[in-house]
């Protein structure tokens, strides 16, 4: 399989391209040579053919070739909202939540949350994130890329929702307490938002916040799974029912 990349242009059959810096480092990397096949997408539908055509010391020139409209998305955009765990954790987090197909991703701080991040620190990880996300779409197929979202409190996260399920979404509160089986909650073709909690769960009052504002809870079965497992969980399973899987 050619190698992928992820190109923020406009992108059409036929036009000769230098690739931006960073997607040109990539194919020096890789020590391609012209000729080389390779795979371009921009995150707008669909991926093209590609071919390297000049190697320079830093430019790398390719001629696009044929557009290929495959659709390798979730069924149901899935929105993941989950108390960030600390350390590499939530990078493995975006990362397998991209390969399983998330739509977009929203950091929280919980009141039980260990990572605390905010202002310019929080900024840094979020355009940190988006990185590892992009990555994660080049090599799974992805031809859409997931947003990570800024970081932001639960409190305020859950206040600014739109009312009641105003956007069609189903809400999901993946909860150890008085919940319905994953397997019987319907995920509907406007989509999940699915909130997940911190390694510390999220408190009684945080959840019956979250059941205020019309989020079903939703239980994965009898273990305690870490809150860098729970969330995959879901994804996992969506992606195993979804027409595209
Ligand atoms: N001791 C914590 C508690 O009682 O909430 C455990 C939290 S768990 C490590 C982190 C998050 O993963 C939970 O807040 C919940 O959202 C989710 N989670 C873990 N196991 C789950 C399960 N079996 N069903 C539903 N959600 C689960």
């Amino acid at each position: 399989m050619p190698p992928r990349l992820y190109i923020d242009l406009p992108l059409h059959s036929g036009a000769a391209l230098a690739l931006p810096a960073g997607a040109a480092r990539h194919v020096q990397v890789l020590r391609l040579q012209p000729g080389a096949a390779i795979t371009l997408f921009n995150g707008r539908g669909g991926e093209w053919a590609a071919a390297v055509t000049q190697m320079g010391r830093s430019e790398v020139s390719v001629q696009i070739g044929m557009h290929d409209e495959v659709d390798r998305e979730l069924g149901a955009a899935v929105t993941l909202a989950l108390g960030m765990p600390a350390n590499e954790r939530m990078d493995a987090v975006v990362e397998k939540a991209t390969e399983l197909g998330v739509a977009a991703v929203q950091p929280l701080l919980c009141e039980r949350s260990v990572l605390r991040l905010s202002g310019e620190r929080a900024q840094k990880k979020v355009a940190h994130w988006q990185a590892v996300a992009l990555a994660a779409c080049e090599q799974s197929g992805r031809t859409q890329v997931p947003l990570i979202l800024p970081v932001s409190p639960l409190a305020d996260w859950l206040r600014d929702l739109p009312a009641g399920s105003d956007d069609g979404r189903a809400r999901w509160l993946l909860s150890l307490r008085d919940a319905v089986p994953l397997h019987s909650a319907r995920a509907p073709a406007a989509g999940v938002l699915c909130l997940s909690g911190p390694e510390g769960g999220l408190s009684a009052a945080e959840e019956a916040a979250a059941r205020a504002v019309g989020f079903t809870a939703v239980s994965l079965g009898l273990r305690v799974l870490r809150a860098d497992t729970a969330p995959l969980a879901v994804l996992a399973h969506l992606g195993l029912q979804a027409p595209h899987s």
